[in-house]
């Protein structure tokens, strides 16, 4: 697990994020503003293009490799979610696009001249059920027509490119509701009628909603075969959790590590408030449980790098790790009393960052359904 790549993967990040400390954080946070300065700096290391292949001008990593550099950032006291997609949203291209696509794009993408980091799935009228959704690409002579609305499209302002799901045949004519959904690359540099609408969230994520109105794009935007866009996107979804868990982990790791050293510093009755095992007990349980659920994404990242199936263990590994980090969070604001609440302490803004993972890109109780009925093999529910 300690491969020399990883060693200097890890060294590298940790020399990037150090220009990057809490206040630059804090500030991107209180001003809702990407952090463009990170995004370039980061672009810069090649470490965005980590899992393109080296054919188109990528790395050419594994998940795992890829993983470290996620973790890496939120250990650091970052937040990766503003680059974490430009990692993982080619791989539908890169495993469903024809070569022609994948030549126009990729070597763009594993550069950052490129970004791809949007990726329109979630619809007000569907929610977690993706099969329902109903933004339509019906065929014209030369492309399709596409109508609709997402919601809480990350990134779209900062991504030149963005996948969308989007139905070519109605839910009633298909054979089955995953069917008749198709997965398309479209150029938003160039698509007109794409309006955007950003919602402001709890957290520093730009995050829109976004409407199409007769949006013209080329035939060639279509990615694999038309109607088996759902299954591409179930496709990715391995490498996603893998990633997030990551994250997850990264901010685990920081949550305990600053609240270990602020329990031990802070005096209180005339001793370390961490000396009371009432203080000290949360944080060593929140750490036994960021460690146990590292195992797990490493089980998940081995796995997927093998070429295995990992779907199991990949969700787990999410379903551990976003519970592991939440409850270092809360251990870490508990330890910092009202401290924690004070934005110059960082720790509140991590606390809020840390909590998405529970619902976005899958919600909790997602993952436990995906564990019952394919894992157990007990009643579907839905
Ligand atoms: C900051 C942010 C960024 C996001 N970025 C993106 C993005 O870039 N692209 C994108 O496509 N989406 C994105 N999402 C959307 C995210 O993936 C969804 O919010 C999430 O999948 C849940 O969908 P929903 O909000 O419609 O909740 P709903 O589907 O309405 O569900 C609400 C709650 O009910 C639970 N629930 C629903 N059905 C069941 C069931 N059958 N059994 C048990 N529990 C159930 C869910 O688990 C959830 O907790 C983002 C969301 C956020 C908040």
């Amino acid at each position: 697990m300690s491969t020399e790549l990883r060693r200097d993967l890890r060294q590298l990040i940790d020399r990037i994020c150090g220009d990057y400390p809490d206040a630059y954080w804090r500030e991107v946070d209180a001003e809702r503003r990407y952090p463009e300065e990170f995004v370039d700096a980061l672009t810069g290391t090649g470490c965005l293009g980590a899992l393109v292949p080296e054919t188109y001008g990528g790395l050419g990593l594994g998940i795992g490799d890829a993983s470290v550099i996620l973790e890496g950032i939120n250990a650091n006291g970052g937040n990766a979610g503003p680059v974490h997609a430009q990692l993982y949203t080619m791989g539908s291209l890169l495993r469903h696009g024809s070569e022609e696509q994948k030549e126009r794009y990729l070597p763009s993408i594993a550069s950052g001249e490129l970004r791809l980091q949007a990726f329109g799935v979630t619809e007000p009228s569907a929610g977690t059920d993706t099969t329902s959704i109903r933004t339509t690409a019906t065929r014209t002579d030369d492309g399709y027509v596409v109508n609709g609305q997402k919601v809480f499209i990350s990134r779209v302002q900062h991504s030149d490119l963005m996948l969308l799901l989007a139905r070519t045949t109605p839910q009633e004519s298909a054979a089955k509701k995953s069917d008749g959904i198709s997965l398309f690359l479209i150029d938003l540099r160039e698509a007109e009628g794409v309006d955007l609408r950003p919602i402001r969230t709890m957290v520093n994520h730009e995050t829109n909603e976004v409407f199409f109105d007769n949006v013209h794009i080329p035939a060639d935007s279509l990615i694999g075969e038309e109607g088996r866009g759902f299954r591409y996107v179930l496709d990715g979804m391995n490498a996603e959790r893998i990633l997030i868990a990551a994250e997850c982990i990264g901010d685990g790791r920081w949550f305990v590590r600053r609240a270990a050293q602020y329990g031990s510093e802070r005096v209180v009755f005339d001793r370390p408030i961490g000396q009371n095992q009432g203080v000290q007990f949360p944080i060593a349980k929140a750490h036994v449980h960021v460690e146990a659920a590292d195992l797990m994404r490493w089980r998940a990242c081995d796995l997927f790098d093998e070429g295995e199936a990992c779907g199991a263990e990949a969700n787990m590994a999410k379903l551990l790790a976003a519970d592991a980090s939440w409850e270092a969070a809360n251990a870490a604001l508990q330890t910092h009393g009202g401290y924690g609440f004070a934005a110059e302490y960082d720790i509140e803004r991590k606390f809020r960052e840390t909590r998405l993972y529970q619902v976005a890109p899958v919600s909790t109780n997602l993952i436990l359904s995906y564990i019952g009925q394919h894992v157990l093999k007990m009643p579907r529910s839905f």
